[in-house]
């Protein structure tokens, strides 16, 4: 197999860029290197934000209709290009195509809301607020921005981030992970192809170096970061404290409470899609189930026969329906993981430590697994395990169930499945999480509401797109004017002024 080189995307091209250190790339589904990526280093990173800063100034000066035509245009391209990017998605990350094209609907529905922009940023006008006064507000973007995202969605986190930066007249500066870098390279080619100037999209890849050289350099003026809690905090620390503005999602250990009153078997198949869906590498993906009451043993059985039928396999199979995790040390982290619940008095229900595809041993496999009894001194509960593991907690009423999810440190999503209306509203009213499921698993807001958990899982204090992304990536503008007759001075007042 050859390896490709994985280049950045500066000003409008492909570029190796000045650093010479790079990075392998892997297909997670057979071990094999399959790419080399370069890495930025100092002079690439301040070349990437120069080319930014100079394309934003203009970027803003364009129209909003000529904006707009360049993101339908940019839509309609990604949509034409679905199956190259899952292909992409798929040969890196190992989700099943079917998912990798989920991705690509979701990061859609953004770039859709992104085109309504005119409309976002139509602003306030009061006409004679004070006598022969009128005041108007407007937002102004920020100028350039950067995004930092994980490997789990590698389309999908980007397109939650540009297209609301570029609609509203920003620079933005992706640094997308390591592990699955490829696709991000074909987005922007699209966007350049969509007839967006050079500059106003670029892609840099790096690691630790090249993040940390985006929060603290003068002229990047936002931060938006999607990743795991101890970076996010990390980010958020660093690039606040460099004077940024910074929205920074992290981890999850999204609970699913099961009261005795659902219908169980429709409860079990959406706890399995929910653990098991991607792997288990969503971080709106379901980990914990508190079966409430007397829910917990039929649960348990209707869980573990859905487990137990999951076809996993490389994502590329038309038939399969869950791929090999991202590194094989995150392989082995989850195997001691669960090792270390069983070994506790935790019931392996479903054991998924030992799975592999037969042709395909150099993948890193971890097939889909159910640990019942789980309690809060494991690290089956306490940490984000990120795999195909479903932890089961048993606890007696819905109201200590909603206790319990609120002594969690995480609050990104969480779903409850009930067939009462009282209890489902007790549950949303009740719960400190960001975004909450009833009777719906992994609720992911649609793009015009927005994205977001809260403590643990949400540094910053605006969700990503929608009108709060629109507010994140602006800052307000306030004019208060007056345009006296010709000759008709009113003097000079030296008090505060009235109404
Ligand atoms: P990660 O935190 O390891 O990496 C995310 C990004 O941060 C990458 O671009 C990476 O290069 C960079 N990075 C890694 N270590 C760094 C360091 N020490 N200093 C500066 N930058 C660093 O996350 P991941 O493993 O790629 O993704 C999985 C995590 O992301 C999970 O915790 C998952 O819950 C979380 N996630 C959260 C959301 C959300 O919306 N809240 C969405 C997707 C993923």
């Amino acid at each position: 197999m050859s390896i490709k080189t994985i280049p950045h995307f500066l000003n409008g091209a492909e570029s190796n860029g000045n650093g010479s250190r790079t990075q392998p790339v892997y297909n997670p589904a057979t071990g094999e290197q399959t790419g080399e990526l370069r890495l930025a280093d100092a002079a690439d990173l301040q070349a990437a934000v120069a080319n930014a800063k100079a394309a934003a100034e203009s970027w803003n000066d364009i129209s909003l209709a000529r904006r707009t035509a360049v993101l339908f245009k940019f839509r309609e391209l990604v949509a034409a290009h679905a199956d190259e990017l899952a292909a992409l998605i798929t040969a890196e990350h190992g989700k099943v195509i079917s998912d990798a094209k989920g991705e690509i609907g979701r990061g859609l529905e953004v770039i859709e809301f992104a085109c309504g922009v005119p409309q976002l940023l139509k602003g306030a006008y009061s006409d004679q607020a004070s006598t022969g006064i009128d005041v108007f507000s407007y937002r102004q973007p920020l100028g350039v921005v950067a995004g930092i995202t994980p490997f789990n969605f590698p389309v999908m986190v980007p397109l939650w981030m540009a297209p609301v930066a570029i609609a509203t007249g920003n620079a933005f500066i992706l640094k997308p992970s390591e592990r699955d870098p490829s696709p991000s390279l074909l987005l922007a080619k699209l966007w350049k192809e969509a007839g967006l100037p050079d500059g106003v999209f670029q892609v840099l890849h790096g690691g630790k170096e090249t993040v940390d050289g985006l929060l603290t350099h003068p002229d990047v003026d936002a931060i938006s970061f999607v990743g795991s809690t101890p970076i996010a905090k990390y980010v958020h620390e660093t690039a606040t404290a460099h004077g940024k503005r910074v929205q920074a999602l992290g981890g999850a250990k999204n609970h699913a409470i099961i009261l005795p009153d659902a219908d169980l078997d429709n409860a079990a198949d959406h706890l399995a899609a929910a653990a098991f869906g991607s792997a288990g590498e969503r971080c709106m993906a379901i980990s914990v189930a508190v079966a409430v009451g007397d829910a917990a043993d039929d649960l348990v059985i209707k869980v573990k026969e859905r487990a137990e039928a999951v076809k996993v396999a490389e994502g590329t199979e038309p038939d399969a329906e869950m791929g090999p995790i991202i590194t094989p040390a995150s392989r082995d982290r989850m195997k001691g993981i669960v090792t270390a619940a069983a070994d506790a008095g935790a019931e392996l229900v479903v054991d998924g430590r030992e799975f592999t595809v037969a042709g395909k041993e150099g993948g890193n496999w971890f097939g889909p697994t159910v640990i019942d009894k789980v309690t809060t001194d494991m690290e089956a509960y306490s940490e984000e395990i990120f795999g195909p593991v479903l932890s089961v907690v048993r606890i007696d009423t819905v109201e200590e169930a909603i206790d319990f999810i609120n002594a969690n440190p995480y609050g990104n999503g969480t779903a409850i499945f009930t067939s009462s209306g009282a209890n489902a509203r007790k549950f949303h009213r009740g719960v400190h999480v960001g975004m909450i499921g009833i009777n719906v698993p992994i609720p992911v807001p649609v793009a015009y509401h927005s994205f977001g958990g809260w403590k643990n899982s949400l540094f910053g204090d605006k969700h990503i797109y929608g009108e709060e992304g629109v507010a994140f990536y602006t800052r307000a503008k306030v004019v208060t004017s007056r345009w006296p007759e010709p000759k008709q001075h009113s003097g000079a007042s030296y008090n505060f002024p009235s109404n």
